[in-house]
């Protein structure tokens, strides 16, 4: 079983991929951490994520190693054998990820990996939560259940900052407003797998409902598909 659960920045998909997985004992993986991770070893390699050359790209992703883990935590993400989990939530690396997200060649190994482990999750678990961007249209476009959560822009402008001070108590509340819009433009304009709604999605607005509530209207979804019927 593959839940595919797509949605803006501060949409509140993660939490409650997060919840939905644990329910179910499968794991969540966090699609955005590894266009993140990427972000980062452009950094840490000199290369510009604006016009990177094809020879740079080639070279980057040749040489780069992504290693997923899941524990009690959730999900944690390794660069060449080094924990990077934490060091990919800054405003830098959030900014940078949006921009190597456009490049063909990065979307197409990331995709790649989250196939494999796709296969990988369901041999051992029987499922997995994944949460993205393009995950139900894309990656997994028959996924037995596709969730597109939102909500209102002020509203995930304010998660993202409550998230973002405890790292950086100096940013203001504008800036992060202002981050998330440009980020949303840039995920939603761009040529190669969009952030859009896949036709047979469940949507939910956050706005307005918590997280149980949430919660419960995908795993409801999941017990339509009769596959669980212990949740
Ligand atoms: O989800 P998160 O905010 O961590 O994602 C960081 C960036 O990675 C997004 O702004 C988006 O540009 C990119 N992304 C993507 N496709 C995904 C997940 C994330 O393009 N499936």
């Amino acid at each position: 079983m593959i839940i595919a659960i797509d949605g803006p920045a501060g949409s509140g998909k993660s939490t409650t991929a997060r919840a939905v997985a644990e329910r179910l004992g499968y794991v969540y993986v966090d699609t955005g951490a590894m266009y993140r991770t990427v972000a980062l070893a452009f950094t840490r390699n000199g290369v510009s994520a604006e016009s990177p050359s094809a020879g740079e790209i080639r070279e980057l992703l040749g040489n780069m190693h992504l290693d997923m883990r899941f524990g009690p935590d959730g999900m944690q993400i390794l660069l060449d054998g080094q924990d990077v989990t934490g060091d990919i939530r800054t405003r830098e690396v959030t900014e940078v990820a949006s921009r190597v997200a456009v490049i063909p060649e990065v979307r197409e190994r990331m995709v790649q990996e989250q196939r494999d482990l796709a296969r990988i999750q369901e041999k051992e678990r029987g499922g997995v939560v994944f949460e993205g961007r393009d995950i139900g249209t894309i990656v997994f476009p028959d996924a037995d259940v596709k969730v597109f959560m939102d909500a209102s822009e002020e509203m995930r402008a304010r998660r993202r900052y409550e998230e973002l001070q405890e790292k950086d108590p100096d940013v203001s509340f504008e800036d992060v407003l202002s981050d998330i819009r440009a980020r949303d433009e840039r995920d939603v304009s761009r040529r190669l797998s969009p952030l859009r709604r896949a036709e047979d999605t469940i949507e939910i607005d956050t706005s307005d409902i918590d997280l149980h509530e949430q919660v419960e209207m995908v795993l409801r979804a999941v017990r339509e598909r009769g596959n669980c019927t212990s949740v």
